[in-house]
């Protein structure tokens, strides 16, 4: 067992900060705001997205934030405070603060089945993706994506139990629980055993003090990240105090072999291709391809879509599966080729996060200033309301970004390298054995990171 540092313990009034009823509401109430106020200005602002609060604040602003701090240092905190849920959630639960007493009020639907696991979220990442040029720079469609994204919360809030947007359909929280994984973050439960023994289960039915588990995760079995969407409320319900938030060493649920799907598999492909992907396309030097991405035609952007679908779900896994087969092969691996293909896929998180970080300190550097102006013109109407609507457009750090986009990828290649000779020594049983193995991994990973590192340096 690695070494943990209990942080409930050792930092005075965490937990009682985490255990209160209003900790979540009021960090929501605020994001809520924020996004209320990003469509709004989507809706009726300038139509110019470096000019419009919509485009800025949540391309920008909170993507920078998201992915290079949230996710990598504190897993699925966004998932804490994201406004989206909010609005069904207080719906279910008739209030927003104190536990209300009884059952949730929705329609208690069971989920379908083989709906319960990250394909809706794979495919609903990849048809944002798809779109994304104009999402991400047309401030009406923006907003209409984020309204759509919320009344689809409300909806499916009404109809089933719990938290059933986040866990199964988000794109967003889909690839923050595949990169959560890397998080030194966690919670879990300190005692196992006590949980076995502790037939009332209060986490998972709810009590006085609290809801059940609203991403429906039983705490006791909980041991990844991907799905505990840190709301507090087992901190609340657990009559046992057997609840615990840690710090760990980065990426310790990759080595957990249980837990690993296909699903999750594909996630780690279609993150690791679409910021490829959105790399040539708004990075690049291919005007082309940019017009196409950003429906010049059908036609042309048809095969921009059909380009991406391929690589993502068919090119990438078919050159990891050979990469994979040839590890079994020349190092003699007993595990199936399915096995090991789905478990030598985790060794992308840590390659993927450090992509997308790469790609977004891209433009963030270049574009975070535009910020500062929109802060005072939200809608782009001329406002002035903190002075700073006239700082011009000042791209920062241009001579240091390629040197942070190398220095990120390289760490995140040497991290994937590790995870690979870890894995590969889980299906091993000799030291030499996972090192062979771990060869066409590592050169596999190696030639992405060199793939990306040519896209940014030129
Ligand atoms: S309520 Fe506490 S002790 Fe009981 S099962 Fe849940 S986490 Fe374990
Ligand atoms: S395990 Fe606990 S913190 Fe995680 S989602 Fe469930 S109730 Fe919330």
């Amino acid at each position: 067992m690695t070494s943990r540092f209990d942080l409930l313990d050792r930092v005075p009034n965490l937990k009682l900060v985490l255990k209160s009823r209003l900790f979540q509401p009021v960090l929501q109430l605020i994001t809520l705001f924020v996004f209320t106020l990003a469509i709004l200005a989507g809706l009726f602002g300038t139509s110019a997205g470096s000019r419009n609060f919509g485009i800025v604040f949540v391309w920008i602003v909170w993507w920078a934030l998201l992915i290079t701090i949230l996710v990598p240092f504190l897993g699925r905190a966004w998932c804490t405070i994201c406004p989206i849920p909010a609005p069904g959630e207080w719906l279910q639960r008739r209030g927003i603060i104190q536990r209300t007493p009884g059952r949730l009020r929705t329609q208690r639907r069971r989920w379908p089945r083989r709906l319960k696991n990250m394909w809706l979220q794979n495919f609903g990442f990849l048809g944002v993706a798809t779109f994304s040029a104009i999402i991400l720079t047309r401030p009406q469609i923006s907003a209409w994506v984020l309204l759509g994204f919320m009344m689809a919360a409300v909806i499916l809030s009404v109809i089933y139990d719990n938290r059933v947007f986040c866990r199964y359909v988000c794109p967003v929280g889909g690839f923050i629980g595949l990169y959560s994984m890397m998080s030194p973050l966690e919670l879990r439960v300190r005692d196992c055993k006590t949980c076995q023994d502790h037939t009332a289960k209060d986490c998972v039915v709810g009590n006085a003090n609290g809801y059940g588990c609203p991403w429906l995760v039983y705490p006791g079995k909980l041991a990844r990240n991907t799905y505990c969407g840190l709301c507090f409320e087992c901190l609340k319900t657990c009559p046992k105090d057997n609840i615990t938030l840690s710090l760990r060493p980065f990426g310790s649920d990759l080595l957990v072999g249980k837990e690993r799907r296909l699903d999750e598999a594909y996630k780690a492909f279609i993150m690791l291709g679409c910021a490829l992907a959105y790399s040539v396309v708004l990075l690049g030097p291919w005007g082309w391809i940019k017009n196409w991405a950003n429906i010049e035609t059908i036609f042309h952007w048809g095969l921009y879509a059909i380009g991406l679908w391929m690589f993502t779900l068919v090119l990438l896994p078919g050159l990891f599966w050979l990469a994979s087969a040839l590890a079994r092969l020349v190092a003699n691996q007993q595990s199936s080729q399915g096995t090991l293909f789905i478990s030598y896929a985790y060794t992308l998180v840590p390659l993927g996060l450090a992509a997308w970080i790469a790609f977004s300190l891209g433009f963030v550097l270049t574009n975070g200033s535009y910020a500062l102006a929109v802060i005072s013109d939200p809608f782009g109407w001329g406002w002035n309301l903190f002075g700073t609507a006239d700082i011009p457009w000042t791209p920062l750090g241009a001579s240091l970004t390629g040197w942070l986009q190398t220095g990120v990828l390289i760490v995140g290649l040497l991290f994937a390298i590790q995870i690979a000779f870890r894995i590969a020594r889980q299906h091993s049983s000799q030291h030499r054995q996972a090192f062979v193995a771990m060869l066409p991994i590592a050169s596999f990973l190696a030639m992405m990171t060199f793939t990306f590192l040519c896209l940014y340096l030129g």
